[in-house]
């Protein structure tokens, strides 16, 4: 068989938890964004959907952290 998942290589690359202003109703939230810049520059993108807790607004996984607006 092939095909092996390969979403679970915890320890290499740690998810960094950035608060975030929600796209719709501006309530800060948490996500974690997986850093993929080199020498760790500040570009990233969101590891999983991210919902609000206020009004439901789901941050799609792999939105740019530069698209969201940082608290
Ligand atoms: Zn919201």
């Amino acid at each position: 068989m092939s095909g092996v998942l390969q979403g679970c290589t915890e320890g290499k690359s740690t998810p960094r938890l950035v608060e975030v202003k929600c796209p719709k109703c501006g309530e800060v939230m948490e996500v974690f964004i997986r850093m993929d810049g080199e020498g760790g520059t500040a570009t990233g993108t969101t590891k999983s959907d991210e919902k609000c807790p206020k009004c439901g607004y789901v941050i799609p996984e792999g939105t740019p952290l530069e698209k969201l607006t940082q608290a």
